[in-house]
């Protein structure tokens, strides 16, 4: 389903203790932020506006970049001002859900969207919620003055699901002396009819420090990791080069085909392409578009490592295998794991090249054509 979110991280963390606001503090060795954006990116949003407060607009632009759906604004002085200025920059129409969510409930995931989005269809807004597990007590000074009932009360979470104009009209009526503290009171406030979804205690609210140590035990099993392979085969012809991993390479023969026909990097894109259930290079590069001809396929690779950081992912290793007699390739290897690094954005340790022969037997045997095949891991949200 299209949907946008607003990720409001313009909070102060005063409770937080001291450091850095809690959306730039690191959870798995990445800022905070970053957890909520990866996680509605491979949710499939088609806008992510993230409100950051005033000094950090430049950081957060910084850190975003790789991601093309996102965009930052400045906060204003209250959560509600925050959240309109989001909402504003929206370019949705009226009717299409937008999901409200605090950056500093990091350990979202692809099916707290869907829940929320199917139970937005029967209703104005759909909140995740936990019900009451532990005895409220009021007290004063540290001595109980009564023993509250629980029955009927639950925890709101975030994200919350709205319609765009509803919310925004909720807002507009909400009164200018008081300051809701989430997005379903001012639309229940307004009349709307909020329903509740199962709440998840991952997503919990990072609020006092020891909550950070508990999200750095849970954000384990927030990501997972994914397996793809490709192969490709291109027909020896004449020439006097043959491009292969990113290299070309002085030869006798050149391998044939629309592009470069760099059958090294065309099966490492099926790979990551596979591994991301993002089809295959011949759908994202139809061989029968004259644009792609004599093409470096480079372009190719990065489009799919594109694609996969949309998501979120990034890649993880990668083992590619050429099958051929000629030519050598172990003299090139080392120049074909550089560019492959540099391609895939990781440390060359990464990155494998081998090469092997089939003694003679098959079409690579007959030196009739060249075999590549590839595999990766990638990491992505679960
Ligand atoms: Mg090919």
């Amino acid at each position: 389903m299209v949907f946008s979110a607003v990720i409001v991280a313009a909070g102060s963390s005063t409770r937080a203790g001291p450091g850095a606001p809690k959306p730039w503090r690191s959870l798995g060795g990445r800022p905070i932020l970053l957890w909520s954006i990866e996680a509605f990116a491979a949710a499939g949003a088609r806008q992510i506006v993230v409100v950051v407060a005033d000094g950090w607009v430049d950081e957060a632009a910084d850190l975003l970049r790789p991601f093309d759906s996102v965009s930052v604004v400045r906060g204003g002085s209250t959560r509600a001002d925050s959240v309109q200025a989001g909402l504003k920059a929206l370019t949705g129409a009226a009717d299409a859900p937008v999901l409200v969510h605090d950056a500093a409930r990091p350990l979202l995931t692809r099916d707290h969207v869907e829940t929320l989005l199917a139970a937005l269809a029967a209703a104005d807004g759909a909140v995740p919620a936990l019900p009451m597990a532990d005895t409220l007590k009021r007290g004063a000074d540290g001595v109980i003055s009564e023993t509250a009932p629980r029955d009927g009360l639950w925890r709101a979470q975030t994200p919350q699901a709205f319609r765009l104009a509803t919310l925004l009209d909720a807002y507009a009526a909400w009164p200018a002396d008081a300051e809701p503290t989430d997005d379903a009171a001012v639309v229940e406030k307004a009349g709307g009819r909020v329903v509740m979804t199962p709440g998840d205690p991952r997503l919990m609210k990072l609020t006092y420090p020891e909550d950070f140590a508990m999200a750095e035990q849970l954000a384990g099993g927030a990501r997972i990791t994914r397996i793809g392979q490709g192969i490709d085969a291109h027909r020896w012809g004449p020439g006097d080069a043959v491009w292969l991993c990113g290299v070309r390479i002085d030869h006798d023969q050149t391998l044939i085909g629309h592009s470069d026909a760099d059958a090294g990097l065309h099966a490492l894109t099926d790979a990551i392409l596979g591994a991301i259930g993002e089809g295959d290079i011949g759908e994202h590069f139809p061989p029968s578009d004259p644009q792609w001809k004599g093409a470096a396929s480079d372009r190719f690779l990065q489009h799919a490592v594109d694609i996969l950081a949309g998501k979120g992912g990034r890649i993880i290793n990668a083992d590619v295998t050429l099958v051929c007699e000629r030519p050598k390739i172990r003299p090139h290897r080392g120049a074909m794991r550089q560019r492959l690094a540099e391609l895939l954005g990781v440390p060359i340790d990464r990155v494998s090249v081998k090469a092997t022969t089939t003694e003679g037997m098959g079409f690579t045997g007959r030196q009739e054509g060249l075999l590549a095949q590839a595999i990766v891991s990638v990491e992505t949200p679960a």
